[in-house]
């Protein structure tokens, strides 16, 4: 099992770590034709606007959604979840459209720009030390969405279907469940796949 992490920006070697301990091949992707080999893609952490254009540069779009429409999942942490959303507060189109969730780019407030928060995760655990840093929320999730986690009363992940995102940075931290629940669907969806 092959998972690559988007290259363009953000804690990649942190994302490839944890997805070893997890049992998974994981490898940094920059270019498209790297994509095609994979079975599960990250994408990291940094800043949307900056990450957006540097897919777009690289023209690794269209791979990524063929990725998607061939079922293999994707998850999105922070900037990541923001790439993902079909809605983004403030934007007229949305990046990559692959799961139905609007969501608010820094929302926590100047404040709050970054802090820690103990999430109890639907499928993964409770107890999770999230890292949020200049973090954005889901503030509305369409009917196929799942809710996994929020904090206080706002959703901070979510899945539908191959796609999860998180507004948080579960590389920050040692712990590995919320990379084990990725591998784990990757896994579901290679025999799912081989069923097809
Ligand atoms: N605020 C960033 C953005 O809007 C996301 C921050 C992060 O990924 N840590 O892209």
């Amino acid at each position: 099992m092959k998972i690559g992490v988007l290259a363009l920006q953000g804690a990649v070697r942190e994302h490839i770590h944890l997805l070893n301990q997890a049992g998974a091949e994981a490898t940094a992707v920059k270019r498209a034709e790297q994509l095609q080999d994979l079975d599960g893609l990250i994408i990291p952490g940094g800043e949307s606007t900056a990450i957006a254009k540097l897919m777009n540069q690289y023209q690794l779009k269209e791979p990524i959604l063929n990725m998607h429409q061939q079922g293999k999942p994707i998850f999105g942490t922070c900037a990541g979840l923001i790439l993902v959303a079909n809605q983004v507060e403030g934007l007229t189109e949305p990046h990559l459209n692959l799961i139905d969730i609007a969501v608010k780019r820094n929302a926590f407030g100047r404040q709050k720009e970054s802090f820690e928060a103990d999430l109890s995760i639907e499928g993964v655990g409770d107890n999770f030390t999230a890292v949020f840093i200049r973090a954005p929320y889901i503030e509305r999730v369409g009917p196929e969405v799942h809710i996994l986690a929020k904090m206080d009363g706002k959703i901070v992940a979510a899945r539908q279907g191959t796609v999860m995102g998180a507004a948080f940075h579960p590389e920050l931290t040692d712990d590995l469940r919320v990379h084990q629940y990725f591998v784990n669907m990757v896994k579901d969806s290679l025999v799912a796949n081989s069923l097809k």
